[in-house]
């Protein structure tokens, strides 16, 4: 006979074999503190006073004591029979009231095949390396995330005190994303030994492939984790978070003790207990604004979000070379984002399209500092970038052509006097707003503990600590922190880079009973790519400089380069750019001997 147990789920009924079961018990179970551990041990016995059969399941207590739990088993065979109920399961994703539910065949521990669905599958229980040492945990592998990784292994610590990190994040490869624009910027040269291509049908000229080898390779600003990690001894999980459930606010933690400060449990259902929990989840474009935004326009915040664009971008470059039709693209937002793509895409398409930047300020990126948005407005006006300052988009509709996909955008004025404007493109790159993917967590049955602000982001004492919580430290885009004038730090790599070294200094703080550091952002100016030889580079330690043009644009990259997370990539990386500047000189020498030889 089948051998099944049932767990009783609020909403539905759901059929375990023992082999989930296992898992499914790893946790504390009825209010007598005592957990299964997993795999747990499961026996069949007799009880002694009513001779009736029983299944002992051996128990852990938080304090470290062990006994046998008996459960009661039916004598029949019917399957389901009702034979134990009501006792309260925590399960860590979700509270269950569940019931067990069994039939004979249970004893004897026959293998069934689990029924749970995926998302009611019970977790997996991460296993550290080492018993003793203190495990952190590093939800985000951005800036935040991955620096204050690198931060904790370049630490000198005491052998018994070095703390296992394992880091998680959803994507594979860490980004850089100040200089995904670079994936949209065409130029470097790349010699072929032919004078056109064919693709898909249509021929392009050498013109073409100048321009679709793109200034940067994905590699160089998007390594894979397991690339950067791998001579350290930082582990590194590929997967996305889903629910939080720390615990140290309960003061269970930080005594010898204690199991755990809290668990994470991962999508695949991976469950990690941490002693030390670092939150640097980061944000990303919030789209749902106006009605269409979320459906039409384009975000730009990932690696994925800038090769769609630049393969948007290709498309149309394409239906421009064989139809001729002029490319239209609409940019909603004048911060750093929007100008520095306005500009990019400005210099990719040049006179094959026309560009266009709505604001509602009056102004482009108004909180830069006026060197900066100076230079940006004449490279922008030198690539006749359309500026519509003053208006927002109330709405973005979408158009079938015979041959093309087209929206519509509806600008209202933020002033009166001015005209409502309805534009037509071919393209609309959102760039207004962000959301802290912290808040996008999976919402538990009982309210997340952490003192989150009305943006989503976790508010943190100065040694970058969430309030209330001592074992958790939160950084980046995920944190919200005042500086000594009581403004709110701007969600930047800057600030995120300098908190990572905090971080890590103070987890080691932390773990070796030192005091901690009040955290303090040092500004180190602003820089804003403006193409393939252009920035604006504002440094704040020499009053009133801006260098712009080629030389904001070699001072800006080297500044980047610098701050590549490893030595090693910082090398190849290094290596390629001089490769390729080299051939970029030796192709416009080419060009320019070309132009004499031809008399052109
Ligand atoms: C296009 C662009 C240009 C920018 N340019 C500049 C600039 O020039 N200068 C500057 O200072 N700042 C710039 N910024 C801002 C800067 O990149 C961010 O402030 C910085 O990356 C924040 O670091 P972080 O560690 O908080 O988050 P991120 O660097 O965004 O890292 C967060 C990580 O968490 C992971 N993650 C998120 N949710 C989950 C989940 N549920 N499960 C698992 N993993 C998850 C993500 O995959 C990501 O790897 C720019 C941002 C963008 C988008």
């Amino acid at each position: 006979m089948a051998a099944v147990a049932t767990v009783l789920l609020p909403s539905a009924m759901h059929r375990v074999s023992p082999s989930s079961l296992t898992r499914s018990l790893a946790f504390s179970i009825g209010d007598d503190g005592f957990r299964l551990r997993s795999p747990f041990n499961s026996r069949r016995v007799r009880d002694s006073s009513s001779g009736n059969s029983r299944i002992a399941v051996h128990c852990v207590s938080n304090t470290g004591t062990s006994r046998d739990k008996l459960f009661p088993l039916a004598s029949t065979s019917t399957p389901c029979r009702t034979i134990h109920s009501g006792f309260k399961q925590s399960f860590p994703w979700r509270e269950l009231s569940a019931r067990f539910v069994a039939t004979e065949a249970v004893a004897n521990d026959a293998v069934g095949v689990p029924s749970l669905p995926q998302e009611e599958m019970p977790p997996r229980v991460y296993t550290w390396p080492y018993k003793k040492n203190p495990r952190v945990c590093i939800l985000g592998g951005g800036f935040g995330g991955l620096y204050t990784a690198l931060r904790l292994e370049s630490l000198a610590w005491p052998d018994d005190k070095k703390p296992q990190v394992l880091l998680v994040d959803q994507a594979e490869r860490f980004v850089f994303k100040p200089m995904l624009y670079e994936i949209l910027s065409g130029g470097t040269y790349m010699p072929k030994p032919i004078e056109c291509i064919i693709d898909m049908g249509n021929i392009y000229s050498k013109r073409w492939i100048q321009t679709i080898s793109a200034e940067v390779d994905s590699w160089e600003i998007a390594p894979r984790f397991a690339d950067l990690l791998s001579n350290t001894a930082v582990q590194f999980v590929q997967d996305r978070v889903k629910v939080l459930q720390p615990c140290d606010h309960l003061g269970i933690n930080g005594s010898a003790k204690s199991d755990s400060a809290g668990t994470v449990l991962l999508q695949s259902g991976l469950l990690i207990e941490y002693d030390w929990l670092v939150l640097a989840l980061g944000s990303e474009t919030k789209l749902d604004v106006v009605p269409g935004s979320a459906e039409y326009a384009l975000p730009f915040s990932t690696l994925e979000d800038a090769l769609k664009l630049d393969s948007k971008l290709r498309q149309l470059e394409r239906r421009n070379f064989s139809k001729g039709s002029p490319i239209s693209v609409c940019i909603v937002g004048c911060g750093y984002a929007g100008v520095e793509l306005a500009a990019t895409v400005a210099e990719r398409l040049q006179d094959r399209g026309v560009v266009r930047a709505i604001n509602v300020e009056s102004m482009i990126c108004p909180t830069a500092p006026p060197g900066n948005r100076e230079a940006a407005l004449k490279v922008l006006t030198s690539r006749k970038v359309e500026l519509l300052l003053g208006y927002f988009v109330r709405s973005i509709q979408k158009t079938s052509d015979s041959d093309s996909e087209k929206y519509i955008l509806e600008l209202q004025p933020a002033e009166r006097g001015m005209q409502s404007q309805i534009l037509e493109t071919d393209l609309v790159l959102w760039t207004v707003g962000s959301k802290p993917l912290l808040s996008e967590l999976e919402p538990r049955e009982q309210p997340l503990e952490l003192p989150l602000n009305a943006r989503g982001q976790a508010e943190t004492d100065e040694t970058l600590r969430v309030k209330g919580h001592p074992r958790i430290f939160a950084l980046g885009d995920s944190s919200s922190l005042r500086d000594l004038k009581g403004k709110i730090l701007p969600p930047t790599a800057q600030v995120a880079f300098q908190q990572a070294d905090f971080t890590g200094w103070n987890l080691w703080a932390a773990i070796n009973d030192r005091p901690l550091l009040p955290f303090r952002f040092q500004n180190l100016g602003e820089m804003m790519t403006l193409g393939q030889s252009d920035a604006a580079v504002s440094p704040s330690f020499i009053d009133g400089l801006t260098l712009e043009g080629p030389i904001g644009h070699t001072a800006r990259k080297i500044a980047y380069l610098i701050r590549l997370p490893t030595d090693e990539h910082r090398v190849k990386v290094g290596l390629s750019w001089l490769t390729k500047s080299a051939i970029q000189s030796i192709a416009s020498v080419q060009d320019t001997l070309t132009k004499i030889v031809s008399g052109s």
